[in-house]
């Protein structure tokens, strides 16, 4: 039995355990064994974090200059630049995606934190062409306060990046809580963050359940600012806790990404991209391409190329160079998606590869690729987002109807359109009500690029120029010009 490893809590500078000495322990996803644990916040813990970020932001970080702030930014670069390997192979081990995948995305995401270094010292102020004589009025972009950063386990380096980066940038102090399914890449990259020098309770890294620690978070009054990534269900709590402190909220929920294949596409990329939307990190990502619709006239063809490119993706360990997909995070999911698919084939849904348990390894939570045709959109699969490599396949004839079915769900975070049209492609991405439009490709990111949904996949932007104003108020100043004493102050005008 391999030794349990101890991980401790980031607050004020200091690695702690939580103040009743309970702890969580963290599944390996690959074999189901607990290879970690790490301290379980509660209310107590949560309030140290909270006041220390505050006191960080009075005495230090929020009056620094935007300058200054970003050579600390670049400093986390550097340090996940470094470290990537690493940080890969712990995320790997805590969430079972695929270590090719999780070390390159965190070298990749050092780009975020230059990205919006780069910006911190380019976001300016207004002079307004005020309507009063001897008045002069500008307008400045202001700290928020102490943020609070709710991580679900899926691409947390990601995911904390494009809060943390901006919100730092700006000159607020952050208070992030790791999701209790993986929480340990989280708390290895905060011994990243003591090795930049960043002063004391800038950044604290939490771990703890959803309640009673995101709770206490999210309603916790020195809290102005929440930034929010997870699922819809989470969301609706972290909303009601928002009224609590009457902080600011931000909101980038799940996904049930349509994806339509024209007959005038380029197959083979098609089919690329559809196998990267839909089966890359085990379809597990919030854009999952997890809706499919064809067009009649290549249905079959497509269709069976489709299904050939799945059944030789192959499934294994992690770690392992060769694979393709690993297991899903956890034993939840996967009997989530096996209740999903149960139901489907009752309502008439063909699976035509996969759909059940892998035998790959008896401990872990392996699934295949499995994609299964339905007649109709309101079939479950075809439905709810299953986070996981499950893809629902859909016929259609006409470009008109199949904008109409593409929109009929109620999420729009991501989608794909597949066209060698340009106009129609054109047309097409313009009607889709999402976040993000593909065209002709899928699964990019980019620090520069906005990312985030409409409908029930929630509101605000992370990524690009514009998120970073996101994280300041417009502070308004009036200054008095002239030397006569001010008039009647019974009246206002
Ligand atoms: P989740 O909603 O279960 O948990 C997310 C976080 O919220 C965790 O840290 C959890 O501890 C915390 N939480 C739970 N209850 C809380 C409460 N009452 N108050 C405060 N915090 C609470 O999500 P998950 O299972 O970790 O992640 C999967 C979901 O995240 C999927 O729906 C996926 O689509 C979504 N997601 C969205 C994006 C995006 O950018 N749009 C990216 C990745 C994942």
């Amino acid at each position: 039995m391999p030794k349990i490893q101890n991980f401790k809590m980031y607050i004020n500078g200091e690695w702690v355990d939580s103040s009743s000495g309970k702890k969580i322990q963290t599944l390996n996803p690959e074999n189901n064994e607990v290879w970690a644990s790490v301290p379980e916040a509660n209310e107590k813990d949560v309030d140290k974090a909270v006041q220390s970020a505050q006191k960080a932001f009075e005495n230090s970080w929020s009056i620094l200059h935007p300058r200054d702030r970003a050579k600390y930014l670049r400093l986390i670069a550097d340090q996940l630049r470094k470290n990537a390997e690493h940080l890969g192979k712990i995320e790997t081990i805590d969430t079972g995606k695929i270590y090719r995948e999780t070390k390159t995305q965190a070298n990749y995401i050092a780009e975020y934190y230059d990205y919006f270094a780069g910006l911190a010292d380019k976001v300016e102020g207004t002079v307004v062409p005020i309507d009063k004589p001897d008045m002069q009025v500008t307008t400045t972009r202001i700290p928020i306060g102490v943020v609070a950063a709710i991580i679900p386990w899926n691409s947390q380096m990601l995911l904390t990046a494009v809060k943390l980066a901006p919100a730092l940038a700006m000159g607020n102090t952050v208070v992030i809580k790791a999701s209790e399914l993986a929480p340990v890449t989280l708390l290895e990259f905060a011994k990243l963050i003591e090795k930049t020098g960043i002063p004391k309770g800038v950044i604290n890294i939490i771990t703890g359940l959803g309640e009673p620690c995101g709770k206490a978070l999210t309603t916790h009054n020195l809290v102005e600012r929440i930034a929010f990534t997870g699922g819809p269900e989470t969301a609706k709590h972290i909303v009601k806790n928002s009224a609590e402190n009457l902080s600011q909220v931000s909101l980038e929920l799940g996904g049930k990404s349509p994806v339509v294949v024209f007959e005038d596409a380029d197959q083979e990329n098609a089919l690329n991209g559809i196998t990267a939307g839909i089966f890359g990190a085990s379809g597990q990502s919030c854009i999952a391409g997890s809706r499919l619709y064809l067009q009649n006239s290549i249905y079959d063809e497509f269709l069976n190329k489709l299904i050939n490119k799945a059944k030789n993706i192959k499934l294994g360990s992690p770690m392992e160079n060769d694979t393709q997909m690993g297991p899903l995070n956890s034993f939840k999911q996967l009997e989530n998606i096996e209740k999903n698919i149960k139901a489907t084939i009752e309502q008439g849904g063909k699976v035509r590869c996969g759909g059940e348990r892998s035998s790959v390894s008896n401990k872990g939570y392996y699934f295949p690729a499995t994609i299964i045709e339905c007649e109709n959109h309101n079939l479950p699969v075809a439905e709810n987002e299953l986070f996981g490599p499950i893809l629902s396949v859909m016929k259609f004839n006409e470009e008109e109807e199949v904008i109409k079915q593409m929109n009929d769900n109620k999420y729009g975070l991501s989608s794909g359109v597949y066209t060698s049209n340009f106009a129609r492609g054109h047309r097409v991405s313009n009607a889709i009500r999402a976040g993000i439009v593909f065209i002709n490709t899928y699964r990019l990111i980019s620090p520069m690029a906005p990312f985030g949904g409409i409908k029930d996949s929630g509101y605000g932007k992370e990524a690009g120029m514009e998120s970073i104003k996101e994280y300041t108020r417009v502070k308004t100043t009036w200054y008095n010009s002239s030397n006569k004493p001010l008039k009647d102050p019974f009246t206002m005008g």
